[in-house]
């Protein structure tokens, strides 16, 4: 079905998605990918768990275009139904799909709950049918919500101990405000680690190890964050904070485990940047509007596929990327540089409503929002109908 989409924002989430737009952005980052490449990484395969959007997304693409890996992605989509469109990250799977169809590597993605044993079953069978083994297996997911032993779990981001009250920012109508979020409860803690945690990426890689599916020197990567100290109490000492402590940790266990193939698990430590599930957070968008402003007067600024390649080339292929005490891959070492943050924390005390947009990128926030459903994508006119009825 034809029809004309337009954005319909409600609090942090977008509700229609432009196929062209996402169609137009996937293509292009394939495209600059494609100039990095390197040719001996040809013929590895990875797993990408979260594959459809932001930084899952974004390390498929590089995976595929920049090293011409062969790739699986699983993630968590709604197709179109009716004048309905589809979510973006389904959109963005079929244009994966039309921008990687040149290429002579072979691509699969299933649309399925990662947190399902059945999933397991469905992928382990893939990966034995289609690529015997995987080299590489990242996991990349941000879900709302969980279900296990029969339980529903649900990820919260609230701050732990006291009530955070912070400045944030009001994108959509260019304006700071000021948010209180209560503390969590323990029971919210423990649903959050449930569902945020490292129990599941350790269930992927303990079910394909027995399985004998991966192979000898493999790796998997889990993704994390830390940031600034204006958001530690609603992040990093908050809910979602527990949640990636807990995954941090479950890298050594995987370490112990991979050790006799001589595999590895490691945690990257990612910048801030707008996606579906940042937008989300508290505080956390006014952070990154600032950041992504002194970040680009540095000319340090990467937006997500930017940053995943680099990660990709400069960590996968070149070993070259900071490794901090803990064994974490320091992706983020541009964003805590101390020039960076001490800017940050003095524009910070600063802002409000009448500077936002000479201390802020608040205007480039707002593009990136509205880029990952696929609008303000330049030579796409969004007064024409497109065709919404797209299958996987
Ligand atoms: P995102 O919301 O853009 O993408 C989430 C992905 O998970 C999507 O592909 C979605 O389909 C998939 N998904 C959700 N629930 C699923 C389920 N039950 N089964 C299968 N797939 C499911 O998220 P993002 O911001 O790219 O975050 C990915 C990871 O990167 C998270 O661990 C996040 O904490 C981390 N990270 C994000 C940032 C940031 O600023 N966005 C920074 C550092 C680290």
């Amino acid at each position: 079905m034809e029809t004309v989409v337009k954005p319909r924002v409600k609090g942090f989430i977008c509700t229609t998605a432009h196929p062209k737009g996402l169609f137009s952005l996937v293509e292009q980052a394939f495209g600059n990918a494609r100039e990095k490449r390197v040719e001996n990484f040809k013929g590895r395969k990875a797993l990408i768990i979260g594959a459809s959007q932001g930084y899952g997304l974004a390390t498929r693409i590089a995976l595929a275009s920049a090293l011409g890996m062969d790739t699986i992605g699983i993630a968590l989509e709604k197709p179109p139904k009716g004048n309905k469109t589809a979510t973006a990250g389904w959109y963005n799977t079929v244009a994966f799909h039309q921008a990687v169809s040149k290429e002579p590597s072979s691509h699969y993605s299933v649309n399925a709950d990662a947190f399902s044993v059945g999933t397991m079953e469905k992928i382990a069978a893939l990966i034995e049918k289609k690529f015997g083994k995987i080299d590489y297996l990242i996991y990349s997911l941000a879900a709302p919500r969980r279900i296990a032993d029969g339980k529903q779990y649900r990820s919260y981001i609230k701050p732990i101990g006291e009530k955070f009250v912070s400045k944030t920012l009001d994108f959509v109508n260019e304006k700071v405000t000021v948010i209180e979020v209560d503390p969590a409860t323990q029971q919210e803690i423990d649903s959050t680690v449930k569902v945020m945690g490292g129990e599941n990426w350790e269930e992927w890689v303990e079910f394909l190890f027995i399985r004998k599916l991966i192979s000898e020197n493999f790796k998997t990567y889990a993704y994390s964050y830390i940031g600034p100290e204006v958001t530690f109490p609603i992040y990093r000492a908050g809910t979602i904070g527990k949640a990636k402590e807990d995954l941090e940790e479950r890298a050594k266990k995987l370490n112990r485990l991979l050790a006799p193939i001589k595999g590895s698990a490691q945690i990257s430590v990612n910048k801030a940047v707008v996606t579906q599930s940042s937008a989300a957070i508290p505080a956390v968008p006014l952070y990154i509007a600032l950041l992504y402003k002194v970040m680009k007067e540095k000319g340090t600024h990467e937006n997500v596929w930017d940053h995943m390649l680099r990660f990709v080339v400069s960590h996968i292929v070149e070993n070259k990327v900071p490794i901090d005490d803990e064994n974490r891959v320091r992706m983020d070492s541009w964003e805590m540089d101390s020039e960076i943050q001490n800017e940050i924390k003095e524009r910070w005390n600063k802002i409000n409503e009448d500077n936002l947009l000479e201390l802020s990128d608040v205007r480039g926030y707002n593009i990136d929002f509205f880029r990952i459903f696929g609008f303000e994508v330049e030579g796409v006119d969004y007064e024409q109908p497109v065709e919404i009825d797209i299958s996987w």
